[in-house]
């Protein structure tokens, strides 16, 4: 897949599309700037893919909207050397998105579908994320601990295997809630057993998905 002239117009608009919804991060805009999504789109929705919306890539699953990606990443504050931990690959844009940020990314997805086709598309990127096929919930217990985890899939309730594998002075964001709409949740950990939490408005997800729904999927 080409990108074109037209595409990067286009993301300098979306840019500016984030920078008057309020997102203020330089290096998130020059991420988004730079990470061509019209490459993670199914080809139906190619057209679409500077547009500030979410989209279907299949196996009932959707790649998160622009605002969204930009708003998570803002609040996860990256640096280069950070070891990131996002749970919920999908399309594989907001990994990338993680990679043009943090030399360390690693990221999980538990629909085969969307892991095999997003770790072919991934090969042919300049981007070094690990994709692992897998269950979210139980992390990456040999690679942790994690300076940063990015939950991009709305999560019950929030599950303590995964605060557990967060560094201290490390940041996880987590959108919390069952129904139609999430809470996204920032939590610090300060100290071994001492957790910051707060809210940071309402927004909606795919829900995160236990084992026992994995046969229904
Ligand atoms: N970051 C992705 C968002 C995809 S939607 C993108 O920008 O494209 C959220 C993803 O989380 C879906 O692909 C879904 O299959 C995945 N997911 C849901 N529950 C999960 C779990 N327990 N473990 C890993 N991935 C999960």
């Amino acid at each position: 897949m080409l990108d074109t002239y037209k595409h990067k117009g286009l993301r300098k608009q979306l840019v500016q599309l984030l920078k008057s919804k309020k997102i203020t991060s330089q290096k998130v805009l020059n991420a988004i700037e730079n990470v061509p999504r019209h490459f993670f789109m199914d080809t139906a929705f190619l057209g679409f893919a500077y547009d500030d919306k979410a989209f279907p890539i299949g196996a009932d699953q959707t790649i998160s909207q622009p605002y969204t990606v930009a708003f998570q990443t803002e609040l996860l504050e990256l640096q280069k050397t950070d070891k990131v931990l996002e749970i919920g690959t999908g399309s594989g844009y907001q990994t990338c998105v993680l990679c043009e940020l943090s030399s360390k990314v690693f990221s999980i997805e538990r629909q085969k579908l969307l892991f095999d086709k997003t770790s072919l598309l991934l090969k042919n990127m300049p981007y070094q994320a690990k994709l692992f096929f897998g269950d979210g919930y139980k992390g990456l217990p040999s690679f942790a601990p994690f300076d940063k985890i990015l939950i991009t899939c709305g999560a019950p309730e929030i599950p303590e295997t995964l605060t557990k594998q967060l560094k201290v002075g490390g940041i996880m964001i987590i959108p919390v809630g069952e129904g139609e709409k999430q809470t996204m949740v920032k939590i610090e950990r300060l100290a071994d057993s001492e957790f910051k939490k707060t809210e940071h408005g309402s927004f909606r997800f795919v829900p995160m998905l236990q084992n026992k729904e994995r046969n229904k999927n």
